[in-house]
């Protein structure tokens, strides 16, 4: 095989892996240009994308002896990896299966098999065997002890040397090659592979800067697939309240958001933090993309509890003692106790109640008013954030379409999805990178069976 190198001048190089490098690439369009020859590969199973999903998936079909190739269109692997949870990438988390499956909602039973196969568990011994010990935070959320998810990356590319993965970056696979409707290799920038398995990793549309794009689609339409409408989530939320750009900077650590039309609805907890144009912050983030689907029809209203920990009862209970302890004080003053000022004059302005008023002077009628802001302040939410302000995609491969069990295509034999391609996406914490490593573990290891 000509064109490849050794590149043991890169962060990322993966020991004794061949690696198809840009540079070499460009050398290959020149070859072509001049001699009108296309390199040609032949491979048992290729990967088309080099995220944690693809990773995973040259990894599990390199584990059973099979020559794979990872064929990335980036200058380097696994850069939105790199990217995640600020830099330092909060892997998994550690609820229990059932509590980590009902987070997917109506598509945990997608999710179950692949979570089975490579779970939580799993992945943080096979993180620390590659070298990389993980850590937890807040309670329940998986990050690496170093702090740095490029550490992660680099064990990853080093463990695809080892596994004589070949690694081709700067290479963009722009089409299947098939017969009588099976799937038998790939077109791409670096030279066509022939196969006898590919496992689409492509992604989804976010953050076209670390990778984002809609080719992986394109290849699975190619293959027969419907493309449920690919949405923005895990974004901010824009809201068109006039009192929203004054709490821009204010956070609500324990808040709790509802949202729900024509007997559809979702919930979200954790914190919220209001922005010039809405909010964001986990709770609004995990909502966004029930968010994003419905506002096809229009703004959708939210409800926003600013403090979970605190139902009607305990608002009304707290009302009752500020009135005996603090009946001369202003009820804004005293809500400032609770919540950050500048919300407080928010909930007495959307109540009604003015915010001079003092606590023993406040009838039945304004309690209720202002307990009703408190624990259900209405947002009027008018929009999310583009695709490149969002984490994730939702939408993508239909997965009627795609045996959970292998994550075989149902419409093209040979081929098989993983990650953030197929139409499933999970709330913040660590679900989506565990997803990835989960289904791309799945998918590469089925993919041998196709050999
Ligand atoms: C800023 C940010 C922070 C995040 N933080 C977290 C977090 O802390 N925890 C968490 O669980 N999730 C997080 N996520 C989500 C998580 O990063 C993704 O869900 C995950 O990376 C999806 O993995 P994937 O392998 O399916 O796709 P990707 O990581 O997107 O990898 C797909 C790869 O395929 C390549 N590719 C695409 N098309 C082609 C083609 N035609 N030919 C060749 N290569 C192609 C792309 O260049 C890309 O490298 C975050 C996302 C973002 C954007």
């Amino acid at each position: 095989m000509v064109g490849h190198r050794h590149c043991r001048d890169r962060a990322w190089m993966p020991d004794g892996c061949l690696v198809h490098a840009g540079k070499v690439e460009a050398q290959t369009h020149l070859a072509r240009a001049e001699t009108g020859a296309v390199k040609e590969y032949a491979v048992d199973v290729v990967v088309v994308g080099a995220g944690p999903a693809g990773i995973m998936a040259a990894l599990a079909a390199a584990s059973h002896g099979r020559k794979a190739a990872l064929v990335e269109r980036q200058p380097r692997p696994g850069v939105k990896l790199c990217a995640t949870g600020g830099g330092r990438g909060n892997l998994t988390n550690t609820l229990p299966e059932e509590d980590f499956l009902r987070r997917f909602g109506r598509k945990a039973r997608f999710v179950a098999p692949a979570l089975r196969s490579f779970g939580p568990r799993r992945l943080k011994s096979f993180l620390n065997e590659s070298g990389v010990p993980t850590t937890v935070e807040d309670g329940w959320r998986v990050y690496p002890v170093s702090g740095r998810a490029s550490d992660v990356r680099d064990a990853l590319v080093r463990r695809l040397g080892r596994s004589g993965v070949e690694l081709f970056v700067g290479a963009e696979v722009d089409g299947l090659i098939g017969s009588s409707g099976r799937v038998l290799g790939v077109r791409s920038t670096a030279g066509t592979f022939s196969c006898r398995a590919v496992v689409l990793a492509a992604g989804g549309m976010t953050r076209s800067d670390l990778g984002g794009n809609e080719s992986g689609y394109a290849l699975a339409k190619q293959a027969g697939h419907s493309i449920v409408r690919p949405l923005p989530a895990l974004s901010p939320i824009r809201a068109s309240d006039p009192w929203v750009g004054r709490l821009a900077g204010v956070v609500l650590p324990n808040a709790g958001l509802r949202a729900g039309r024509g007997g559809a609805g979702a919930v979200s907890s954790g914190s919220v933090l209001f922005t010039h144009s809405g909010i964001s912050g986990p709770a609004a983030l995990d909502i966004s993309g029930f968010v994003a689907e419905s506002l096809a029809a229009g703004p959708i209203e939210l409800l926003l509890n600013c403090d979970q920990d605190s139902g009607r009862e305990e608002w009304l209970h707290r009302f009752r003692e500020w009135r005996k302890a603090h009946g001369a004080r202003r009820i804004v003053n005293l809500l400032d106790m609770a919540l950050p000022a500048s919300f407080a004059e928010v909930v007495a302005e959307t109540a009604g109640v003015n915010p001079a008023r003092v606590a023993a002077e406040l009838t039945a009628d304004e309690t209720g008013r202002l307990i009703e802001s408190l624990t259900g302040l209405h947002i009027t939410a008018v929009g999310v954030g583009s695709m490149d302000e969002a984490m994730v995609t939702r939408g993508g491969v239909e997965l009627s379409e795609v045996d959970p069990k292998r994550l075989a295509s149902r419409k093209a034999p040979g081929l098989f999805f993983a990650g953030e391609i197929l139409d499933v996406d999970g709330p913040t914490g660590g679900f989506n990178l565990q997803w990835a490593f989960s289904s791309g573990w799945l998918a590469g290891y089925n993919s041998n069976f196709q050999v």
